[in-house]
């Protein structure tokens, strides 16, 4: 009999379900996790050995593997990772691959730096350019090309003729800096007696456990931090790996250093602002096991973690741990499965739990550590509400004579107030006043935005944008269009206004972005402004500690939504703005202005009750078999033709394996019917817990085909219902 012949499967960071078979040529030394180069067509890929195998066949023509790269592997528990992920919502195998590798440059030999010392030569001619290189390289730094340029501020081709000449010499830098090790003994603060005692439980909890997950339910302000910086302390002891999960917008310059300084060593960052050097000196760190702490964005999750004992999944609650784009996952969940797959302990932690992580602990599957009070401050903020159908405002105003009193004694005591009010731009809607023509999107079933300081209408769906038009473009009345509705830059106008003397800040993601954002965020914190107005931004995580009023513009902003979840979100986003005021030395209050004052969750609000509305929420939830009582899917199909999506659509639903338990909504027009000129159609599904949602859906749609430009679009577990 012949020699068998060893195959590789390997699975390819494409869009592909399964891996493919490649022959190991005599002499290649390989096991499943190795990263290797195999060819396709008529390219080459890199891609990870999912399995070894060996056949007997003598009429197979497999190409073989080019090489192994010289990187690391990655482990079982991350490839089993992988698998169950790409299971949990139908996606092919090698597209949550993708979301692992990349970063190509890592897999191989790190590539040495080329930098510059003073050579022995002199040049041939001293010009001052040359002078100030010479000056800056005499430092006795050695430095890149375009380091020693910028600093001398010269052209790079200065120094280059420079090193041509001798005058400075090439030396090799090593390719990353070290991540150093952890300081054990580097002092947190001393906890108070509620901390202690939470830490105590959570500790108790995780002991001699495997995998456990932990809900750390504090409100704003109770210190949670220190509570799971202790948790993550212990897991660094024991040698182990931790990530702390954030929602991106929360990874602020501030929080990065109160970690460090906690843990006495540099964190390891991961978000999507990241230089390409320094991704892939993480991403090897991680690998090597160097790294031992990253602070991270959701996408961290797929870091080739070597020997990770714990995560921490900071703002639990937040909607932007779920990914939209791509593979539709949910990291907060998906921070669970690798807790269990790898056998290792899970903390989430919120002011505002969601509810699926509260019904968790009510079925005894999550422990639960509470804090109740705020560190050095007994009392949470006072709420008010301000019942705006009894206020009489002229057209085009927003603030109410109630909340314009209390801003102004804040400011004259010398304290901040923060206005809060969830909408970018000037004016969500633009009216002709002549003809009625409302300015909407030629690609969007959806308004554009009036951004006035930048002088443009925009789509908050597809992005596109235009000049503000003179004239309505309906029926060419000139002066005619109008603005209906608030965003950040009219509120601006009026606080502006009214508070002509305040040192405003204005804090809205398309206006202010890194650098600049962090300055100014900066600037809040530090005092520098007293009169603070932002969109969602400003919301979460951050400490500001002058701020001792939060006016919320209009609370009833987030409620009118087809989203079962509004009502649960518009209650974390509200007491998380509030919580943002008298965290400092001074007590805080917060003034919430809305036209539903006796909507259940303003009651609430004020009464400071979020277990009655919360409970309240739950009860609808599970009357309405949503989540987390019932299970969700939604497919979202698209198409250049309104007919033809429908009629595809509708193809679908009928399609559907009749099953009990499980209910097809739909198809409906999508709340935006169109967008970037497609036409959208949505199902819903909706299934019992009891129900094998996946093995359903897997049925159903293996054999569906979209044809003719018509996309289906599967989310599992959807967050958004536009
Ligand atoms: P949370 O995450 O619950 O909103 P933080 O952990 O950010 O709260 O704590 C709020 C503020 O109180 C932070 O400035 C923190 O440094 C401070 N703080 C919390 N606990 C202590 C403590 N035991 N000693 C001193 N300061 C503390
Ligand atoms: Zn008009
Ligand atoms: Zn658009």
């Amino acid at each position: 009999m012949e020699n068998p012949v060893r195959i590789a499967e390997v699975l390819l960071p494409l869009a592909l379900g399964h891996a493919y078979s490649y022959a190991i040529p005599d002499g290649m030394v390989l096991a499943a996790g190795d990263f290797v180069e195999v060819p396709l067509g008529p390219r080459s890929y890199f891609g990870c050995v999912w399995e070894i195998g060996q056949s007997f066949g003598t009429n197979m023509k497999l190409r073989d593997v080019t090489r192994r790269c010289v990187g690391p592997s990655l482990n079982e528990t991350h490839r089993k990772f992988v698998e169950w992920l790409a299971a949990y919502y139908l996606e092919p195998k090698g597209n949550v691959l993708r979301m692992v590798m990349r970063v190509p440059a890592a897999l191989d030999d790190p590539k040495m730096q080329m930098a510059w010392i003073l050579g022995e030569e002199r040049p041939a001619k001293l010009t001052p350019q040359r002078a100030r290189v010479l000056e800056v390289a005499g430092q006795g730094f050695a430095m890149k090309t375009t380091e020693l340029a910028e600093a001398a501020g010269v052209g790079t081709s200065v120094v280059k003729s420079l090193g041509a000449q001798g005058a400075l010499k090439e030396v090799s830098l090593p390719p990353h800096a070290k991540f150093a090790e952890p300081d054990l003994h580097a002092a947190g603060v001393k906890l108070n007696t509620d901390q202690r005692a939470a830490a105590t439980a959570m500790r108790q909890m995780l002991v001699g456990r495997a995998h456990k997950v932990v809900l750390l339910d504090g409100v704003t302000g109770s210190g949670k931090t220190e509570v799971y910086f202790e948790a993550m302390a212990a897991s660094l002891a024991a040698g182990k790996q931790v990530l702390l999960l954030l929602p991106e917008i929360a990874l602020t310059a501030t929080f990065i250093t109160r970690v460090e300084r906690r843990f006495g060593c540099e964190a390891a960052q991961w978000h999507s602002d990241l230089k390409p050097r320094e991704r892939e000196r993480v991403w090897r760190g991680v690998a090597s096991g160097e790294v031992r702490i990253v602070v991270g964005a959701r996408s961290a999750l797929f870091l080739p973690w070597v020997k990770i004992g714990l995560i921490v999944v900071d703002e639990e609650h937040e909607s932007a741990y779920k990914q939209d784009e791509g593979v539709p996952y949910q990291a907060r969940d998906m921070a669970v499965l690798y807790g269990t797959l790898g056998k290792f302990p899970v903390v989430l932690s919120s002011a505002t739990p969601s509810l699926e992580s509260l019904v968790n602990v009510d079925r005894g599957r999550y422990g639960l550590v509470k804090l109740k009070d705020r560190h050095g401050r007994p009392e949470l903020p006072e709420t008010f509400l301000i019942d705006m159908t009894a206020q009489k405002l002229e057209t085009g105003l927003w603030l109410s004579p109630r909340l314009v009193a209390e801003i102004t004694t804040t400011l004259q005591a010398g304290d901040q107030a923060l206005l809060f009010l969830n909408r970018r731009g000037f004016a969500p809607l633009t009216l002709c006043r002549a003809c009625g023509h409302r300015l909407n999107c030629p690609d969007c079933a959806a308004a554009m935005v009036e951004h006035r300081f930048r002088k443009q209408l925009q789509c908050h769906h597809c992005g596109h944008s235009e000049p503000v038009p003179k004239s309505c473009p309906a029926c060419k009345s000139e002066g005619q269009l109008v603005p209906v509705g608030p965003g950040i830059e009219r509120l601006a106008e009026e606080a502006q206004r009214l508070f002509p003397s305040a040192r405003m800040a204005l804090l809205s993601s398309d206006l202010a972005r890194g650098k600049t954002l962090r300055d100014t965020l900066r600037g809040v914190e530090k005092g520098e402004f007293n009169l603070v107005l932002g969109t969602q931004l400003v919301a979460k995580g951050h400490h500001f500690p002058h701020l001792t009023l939060v006016g919320v513009v209009d609370a009833d902003l987030a409620l009118e939504s087809s989203d079962p979840r509004a009502g649960e979100r518009t209650w974390a986003l509200l007491a998380q703005v509030a919580g943002r005021s008298g965290r400092g030395v001074k007590p805080g209050h917060a003034f919430v202005q809305s036209y539903l004052p006796q909507h259940p969750l303003m009651k609430a609000l004020v009464q400071g009750d979020r277990d009655t509305y919360l409970e309240g929420e739950k009860r609808i939830r599970e009357v309405a078999g949503l989540p987390p009582h019932g299970r969700l899917a939604a497919l979202v199909i698209s198409g250049k033709e309104a007919n033809d999506t429908f009629r595809f659509a509708r193809a679908v639903a009928s399609a559907a394996p009749a099953a009990e338990d499980v209910r097809i909504l739909g198809p409906a027009p999508a709340p935006i019917a169109v967008v970037r000129g497609r036409h959208r159609v949505r199902l819903l599904v909706m299934a019992t817990r009891n129900v094998d949602l996946q093995a359903f859906l897997g049925a159903w749609l293996k054999d569906i085909k979209p044809r003719g430009g018509i996309t289906l679009q599967l989310d599992v577990d959807p967050y958004n219902f536009l």
